[in-house]
């Protein structure tokens, strides 16, 4: 038996209920959850934008403690501090085998199905109910058992509140900028959105070697944060226009490499037109239906040599990224206890998922 934070319903707070949780199969492991931390896909499911099974546990990212290990399972062992990713990454099918285990094909089902890798979820009500756990995750619980394709072991003894962050939102942001960008040293690189991910990315461009980073956002309070963790400019939207903003401060040419981290069309379309010539564009944001990418193909792309990309989960492979990310924090490289914006109890977590909603934080977390 353990305590979760239920979907039950759209539009509805979370229910905290005491669940029944299966043991672990073949290839999975029983985590004690220490921390996990609310990203804006938990919220997405809530208000039905992104469609998922109920009811449902949420929560995609956190850290604690393997207590159970399934049969099969070599790397982990119980006693084995962990991060819990919100992207299954096998090592095993076509996409992981070809270097893009971000989009690994054992992970596909997860979000549909709403349970682990065969499709069944590990949580049920007393009665015997199944209850669905988001992309094969559900961290918003005292405990939970996930594939072990989704964990990372990390070393003992660190905040489980700043690890549960590079789960999604860290591993996301500054893979957008080391993984999918190819900044190179002295380049100028504006990131659209002060929010988590915006936040790790400004970090990944810093550790890329990034010469100027221009941030832009509409709160002064996350434009201050990306200040705090790397840049050096920052522009607040709401004072005019940040495509002239960005130009003014690179003698006219536009930014090297964009980050666009909202999803939002005037924020696609100012993403696009900061860029300079020859420069690139990562749009990581997660959009709307109707966000489109519109430029014209001869003078927006081709005879200005610009590149877009799109970066699904930061382009990361989660043992090499989260292991990396843990030591750049280790070494005070890489700021996450600045990003933690407000930590709850598990009994209050509709507050922080209010607070989110709101745009009141940036990164609330969920300490048991
Ligand atoms: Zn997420
Ligand atoms: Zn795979």
């Amino acid at each position: 038996v353990t305590r979760a934070a239920v979907c039950t319903a759209l539009d509805r707070p979370l229910e905290v209920l005491e669940l029944e949780l299966e043991p672990p199969r073949a290839g999975e492991v029983r985590v004690r959850v220490g921390a996990t931390a609310i990203c804006g896909s938990d919220l997405a499911v809530q208000s039905g934008s992104l469609p998922s099974p109920l009811p449902i546990v949420l929560g995609h990212q956190g850290a604690g403690v393997v207590v159970e290990a399934g049969p099969g399972v070599e790397r982990l062992s119980p006693g084995a501090h962990v991060v819990i990713t919100g992207g299954i990454q096998c090592g095993e099918c076509h996409q992981c085998r070809h270097e893009r285990p971000y989009l690994c094909e054992q992970g596909n089902d997860v979000l549909r199905t709403g349970g682990l890798i065969d499709g069944t979820p590990r949580f049920a009500t007393p009665e015997g109910a199944a209850v669905h756990q988001f992309v094969g995750t559900g961290t918003f619980a005292e405990e939970v058992v996930v594939s072990e394709a989704c964990v990372v072991e990390v070393p003992a003894g660190l905040d489980f509140a700043a690890l549960a962050l590079i789960g999604c939102g860290i591993i996301t942001g500054a893979g957008a900028a080391l993984n999918t960008a190819s900044i190179r040293a002295g380049d100028t690189v504006a990131v659209i959105g002060c929010g988590n991910v915006g936040l790790a990315a400004l970090q990944g461009a810093r550790l890329a070697g990034a010469a100027e980073i221009i941030a832009v956002d509409l709160l002064p309070a996350k434009l201050e944060l990306g200040a705090a963790v790397g840049a050096g400019h920052t522009i607040d939207a709401r004072d005019g226009d940040p495509v002239g903003a960005v130009r003014e401060l690179t003698g006219g040419r536009g930014s090297d490499v964009t980050i666009e981290a909202v999803g939002a069309q005037a924020t696609v379309d100012q993403a696009i037109a900061m860029t300079a010539s020859g420069g690139e564009v990562v749009f990581v944001g997660a959009g709307a239906p109707e966000v489109r990418i519109d430029v014209p193909q001869f003078t927006g792309l081709v005879a200005r040599a610009k590149t877009f990309k799109g970066c699904l989960f930061g382009d990361a492979d989660i043992r090499r990224d989260v292991t990396r990310l843990v030591g750049a924090y280790v070494a005070g490289q890489l700021e996450l206890d600045a990003m933690i914006s407000a930590r709850y109890g598990l009994d209050e977590i509709n507050d922080g998922f209010a607070a989110m909603r709101a745009a009141e934080i940036v990164a609330g977390v969920i300490e048991f």
